[in-house]
């Protein structure tokens, strides 16, 4: 996989005062691992608790205490390793990494430098339209969150939280093979999207679970295509918007970071290698700090803990135990149901998404099944304000009013009005159906009434229509109203069409 041709990338092209620029993005994401005990202690992950209460000697950076890995998180890190298509290194180690903060008493990260656990790996970002384009994965490493300094609470004083202290992270580490705002937006979505499949991570950006550091920077077009093919020298200087959490703000500090920095070049200026904040009121990135390199933080392996090493056959049966994942499930459904590439991105957004029109697919007509989904179930759920988990229609009670269909027992238009029903009222459709008598009328004799007393009644209408045979349909929809929606189309359709000698 890894071999096959990259798609020809769409950079956004910003046109200068000296001619057009073209960005280059690569991502550093760092996604909280879902776990209910921290990386290195039996500490709780659970949230809302009281400040500094789920807080051990580990992470409290106790003299003497020893740090001992989650099998667990190292497990989640494997899976979604396996999950980018990602080469696990069977070995690895973790490394100090030494900087003073309030909120990491231990005075160092515990991170993965020289020996991460998953080295190369890809993906696919979806982009508008068909288009698919693959972005490189670098590595990920394992290691350590840092606890809050809260200084809101109190004019004079910090406060420091230490629950979140030394639970695991992921850093997932882009090439820098992003183009566009938009392909990174995609990008980090994609990730969150296979990570929630896997279970690896929940993906809540607002709470900082799924959050990243953003690297951009500026080139003439053609350099990242010799970039590609070996030579960086037409590369710019990059800078690193830190800690981002919402797709929206990505968006808008890489498309202000790069034309501050293209100022900056057309003004003879040198773009200085520096972290960067992204303030998201003012709609601009400031100075943080200046880049700071691995021998600042005097990494070393960490002497408490020996190197990790895995076994074969554990990371196989790993991999044996994933689930099916977006784009596997999208391409079966486009093959197995016959939707159309749009329809099965929509349906398998959420894997609890594809699951529920599984259920309601199953032996029944695929692309009804979608479209019913999609445009009633979705569209009713996104109306109230409701997620799937809540919907007050089961699959089965969507897969019954779908078998009235099929049957013939109720017109599509009668569904509708079954489906707001069941949505409001609960029950069984098919019991519905019987109780209020919305059951639809296919008995000739019964419809053959109706259209004769309409044509009988409409004698002018039904001379005009008789010369102009388009107008038939008027009595098509007087006969549906006489009949309340329950006559079948079909029948109604022919009845005019024979009793108007059309
Ligand atoms: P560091 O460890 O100093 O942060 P890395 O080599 O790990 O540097 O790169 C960090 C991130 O910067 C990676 O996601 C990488 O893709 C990205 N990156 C590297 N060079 C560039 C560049 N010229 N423009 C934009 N992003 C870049
Ligand atoms: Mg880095």
């Amino acid at each position: 996989m890894l071999d096959s041709p990259l798609p020809a990338p769409a950079p956004k092209v910003i046109d200068g005062l000296t001619g057009p620029w073209e960005m280059v993005i690569g991502l550093e994401v760092h996604a909280q691992i879902a776990s209910r005990a921290k990386l290195f202690s039996g500490a709780s992950t659970a949230v809302g608790a009281e400040p500094n209460s789920q807080v051990s000697f580990v992470d409290a950076g106790m003299p003497g205490m020893l740090p001992v890995p989650n099998e667990g998180c190292i497990a989640q890190a494997v899976r979604t390793g396996l999950g980018l298509r990602a080469r696990i290194n069977l070995r690895s180690a973790f490394d100090r990494k030494n900087y003073f903060y309030p909120d990491l008493p231990q005075g160092y990260q515990i991170s993965q430098l020289f020996h991460p656990l998953v080295g190369e790996g890809e993906v696919w970002v979806d982009m508008p339209g068909p288009s698919r384009r693959r972005v490189r994965i670098e590595r990920i490493h394992v290691e350590q969150d840092a606890g809050k300094s809260i200084h809101d609470m109190d004019p004079a004083l910090s406060f420091v939280d230490l629950n979140r202290t030394g639970v695991a992270l992921m850093e997932i580490v882009s090439r820098p093979d992003i183009r566009s705002p938009e392909e990174a937006a995609a990008y980090v979505a994609k990730l969150r999207q296979i990570m929630r499949y896997l279970g690896t991570c929940d993906g809540d950006m607002q709470h900082g679970n799924l959050r990243a550091d953003v690297n951009v920077s500026v080139c003439r077009p053609g350099a990242w295509e010799r970039f590609m093919a070996g030579d960086p020298s037409g590369l710019g200087t990059r800078c690193e918007i830190k800690n981002m959490n919402s797709l929206r703000f990505i968006q808008q500090a890489i498309d202000y970071e790069a034309r501050r920095q293209i100022a900056i070049l057309e003004d003879g200026g040198t773009v200085v290698q520096e972290t960067r904040l992204y303030d998201p009121d003012r709609g601009e990135t400031r100075s943080m700090r200046s880049k700071e390199e691995a021998h600042d933080y005097r990494y070393f392996p960490d002497p408490d803990l020996l190197p990790l090493e895995l076994d074969q056959a554990w990371v196989d049966a790993l991999a044996a135990s994933l689930p099916e994942l977006p784009d596997d499930k999208r391409a079966r459904f486009v093959a197995q149901y016959g939707l159309s590439d749009y329809d099965a991105a929509v349906l398998t957004a959420e894997a609890s998404d594809a699951a529920f029109f599984e259920q309601v697919a199953a032996g029944r007509d695929g692309k009804m099944a979608a479209n019913w989904v999609i445009n009633d179930l979705f569209g009713r759920l996104r109306k109230d304000g409701l997620a799937l988990s809540d919907s007050p229609v089961s699959p089965d009670q969507l897969g019954a009013i779908l078998d009235l269909i099929a049957s013939g027992d109720i017109s599509g238009k009668i569904a509708k009005d079954l489906f707001e029903i069941v949505w409001t009222e609960g029950g069984d459709p098919r019991a519905i159906v019987e109780a209020r008598g919305m059951r639809q009328v296919t008995d000739t004799a019964a419809i053959e009434a109706a259209v004769d007393a309409v044509i009988r009644d409409n004698p002018a209408q039904a001379e005009k229509a008789r010369a102009q045979p388009k107008l038939a349909g008027w009595f098509v929809g007087q006969v549906m109203k006489a009949t309340g929606g329950k006559a079948n189309p079909a029948a109604v359709n022919e009845l005019v069409a024979r009793k108007l000698g059309l």
